[in-house]
């Protein structure tokens, strides 16, 4: 048997149709950046979440960084994130000219430990950006009440959380914006980069969408200097096809995930994902943590079953935050748990028999 990681193929080859033709009405309109359909996704968008304003962009990196810039973070100022993430939850913060501040993550859900972060805030934090890493969200209430205790400013980085909820709220809901990518390989994917800002403050959104297109929300008029940070109209088209798919999408990652629970619980050396009381994962990565994770890792690759680490490295030993001079005793759990975590195949098509394949051959493994 040969599993994928992810397979993008399936998914396509499902929804051919609604594509194919979503894409075929873009090049006959010539509908190539903005208009209609990236009108129409941003509608779509808005009332799926139930929010005033969506502002697509190019990617989910420029997403974070516009929110922040237009929020005024800049020189001199402190953002604080989590030290495993994708390193667009950072970079995005030097990127406004701020100093990224990293908290380690907890042991229970991977998650930021909200318990570390009140000691990092400082007269110069002016936003906290809170990634749901994942499918699951962080302990959003504390860290809700945490940034109105200190006047900071909320950021959900919902890049891997389409759909997830706490309490019965969605992600994205909660802090002043949020940022979602479309990248392919995200839970609701494009066929190529694309991002949005979600929030309900309208001056936000209206400087958010003024900077994205060049400072000008009416051609020409440029009030400021922007950015090119626009989502073109095949993408747009694209997400709006598969957009009416991603309820069902979530509801068959969940079962694969409850599937691996089951055919993965008694084997003692690797830990299956904790899922927070009141809280939905939306998986959009199922991460064990694994006893010879290599090991393991290879092991599987030889058997046919592709997987991936969500990260190799915790950002704050990246080569490019050397500068920041952080040891591993500063991030003691992020450490510990990079050489453990392993992310096993996901993805809404998966069937029942390859996760049972999965969940076998980690056993023989393990018995060998
Ligand atoms: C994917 C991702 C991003 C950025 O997305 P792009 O669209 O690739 O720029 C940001 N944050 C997290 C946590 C991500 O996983």
């Amino acid at each position: 048997m040969n599993i994928p990681f992810v397979d993008l193929k399936q998914q396509y080859q499902s929804i051919k149709n609604e594509i194919d033709t979503a894409i075929e009405n873009v090049l006959t309109e010539t509908a190539f950046i903005g208009g209609k359909y990236v009108n129409k996704f941003e509608k779509d968008f808005e009332t799926l979440y139930g929010v005033n304003h969506c502002i697509s962009c190019a990617n989910g990196t420029d997403s974070l960084y516009i929110i922040m810039k237009m929020l005024g973070i800049g020189a001199g100022d402190e953002v604080i994130t989590v030290a495993n993430s994708w390193i667009s939850s950072s970079e995005t913060i030097s990127q406004t000219g701020a100093k990224p501040v990293f908290i380690d993550i907890e042991e229970e859900y991977l998650s930021i430990n909200e318990k570390l972060i009140e000691q990092k805030i400082t007269s110069k934090t002016k936003a906290l950006i809170m990634v749901h890493l994942h499918g699951q969200m962080c302990d959003i209430e504390t860290i809700a009440q945490l940034c109105k205790k200190y006047q900071v400013y909320l950021i959900e980085d919902c890049a891997q959380s389409h759909l997830s909820e706490y309490n019965n709220i969605r992600a994205g809901l909660r802090g002043i914006a949020a940022s979602f990518s479309f990248y392919p390989g995200k839970n609701l994917g494009a066929y190529g980069d694309a991002g949005c800002i979600i929030t309900n403050d309208s001056a936000l959104a209206e400087k958010c969408k003024m900077y994205a297109r060049h400072g000008a929300l009416i051609k020409h008029q440029h009030k400021i200097e922007g950015i090119n940070s626009r989502l073109d109209g095949l993408q747009a088209a694209v997400l709006s096809a598969k957009l009416p798919f991603l309820i069902e999408w979530t509801n068959k990652r969940i079962a694969a995930a409850k599937h691996y629970d089951e055919a993965l619980k008694n084997i003692n050396e690797i830990v299956t994902p904790k899922v927070r009381a009141n809280s939905k994962h939306t998986f959009h990565l199922y991460v064990i943590r694994a006893k010879q994770r290599n090991e393991l890792a290879n092991y599987l690759k030889e058997k046919g079953i592709e997987t991936a680490i969500h990260y190799p490295t915790p950002l704050p030993f990246l080569e490019a935050y050397n500068y920041l001079n952080y040891t591993e005793l500063d991030f003691p759990v992020a450490n510990k748990f990079k050489n453990e975590i392993l992310s096993l195949p996901i993805y809404p098509e998966i069937t029942i028999e390859q996760i049972n394949y999965i969940a076998l051959t980690i056993k023989s493994f393990y018995s060998k």
